[in-house]
């Protein structure tokens, strides 16, 4: 067994062979960098007990559309209140799509932590809580308006309640955006999974589209699906991409 120094060196050197390497990024790596994570246990009882539902059933588009009022107040509250820290480890992942090693990232972060690290090229899968528009004319809102809006935030030129720009639980996710990611992780030789399992639904989403030499997994927590990634470092996947460019 190496040890975490070794990883490193053995990740450095699948990087540099590497022509095209995709990165998957789970939600994990929301939280870990400081952003709300209704999808955490401990936050979700939270939520539960304070609004006598489940964060599952408040973020669902019939809440959303049944109970706006309930529904924008979790958001407001509880979800935008605080968009994370952009970590040295994201800017490394920057860095290495700038060095045109890192091809793509493809997440079901809906911070847009990667976009705000300064990656271009990004698939929000659950898209972002920074692109908000009216339903109704289609005019675009920056979160601020969102966050500081009294009430239910309506759009100025029409009085139509605005839509956050996330996908609510139930809703698919755009197709044309599965089809786009899944050529990219086809291209890929190198698939870097950072912040979640070989189990995960991000993972099975993609997995069957990677025929490429290397997979790679950065996690925090072991999983019995592990050994089938060819390297495995654990820890927080940011801190280990801040080890690895440093
Ligand atoms: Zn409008």
């Amino acid at each position: 067994m190496e040890g975490y120094m070794e990883r490193i060196q053995w990740l450095k050197k699948i990087i540099e062979k590497s022509q095209y390497m995709v990165g998957l990024m789970g939600v994990k790596i929301s939280s870990q960098c400081g952003c709300t994570n209704y999808r955490d246990e401990e936050d979700s009882y939270d939520i539960e007990s304070k609004y006598g539902y489940s964060p599952d059933e408040i973020f669902s588009a019939s809440f959303y559309n049944v109970r706006p009022a309930q529904f924008y107040e979790f958001y407001k509250r509880d979800m935008i209140s605080n968009l994370g820290e952009i970590s040295p480890g994201l800017m490394a992942l920057q860095k290495l799509e700038e060095q045109g090693k890192l091809k793509s990232i493809i997440t079901r972060d809906i911070f847009s932590l990667a976009r705000r690290a300064g990656c271009k090229n990004v698939y929000e899968l659950h898209g972002s809580v920074f692109d908000n528009r009216c339903p109704h004319c289609g005019r675009k809102y920056q979160i601020d308006y969102i966050q500081n809006f009294r009430g239910v935030p309506k759009c100025e030129k029409c009085g139509v309640m605005l839509r956050p720009g996330v996908s609510l639980v139930g809703e698919m996710v755009d197709n044309s955006l599965l089809t786009r990611a899944a050529t990219e992780v086809q291209k890929a030789d190198t698939l870097l999974v950072m912040g979640c399992s070989l189990k995960s639904s991000l993972v099975n989403t993609f997995i069957h589209d990677f025929n490429g030499e290397k997979l790679v997994l950065l996690n925090s927590e072991e999983h019995f699906a592990d050994k089938k990634a060819d390297l495995v470092i654990y820890g927080k996947p940011m801190d280990i991409m801040k080890d690895l460019v440093v």
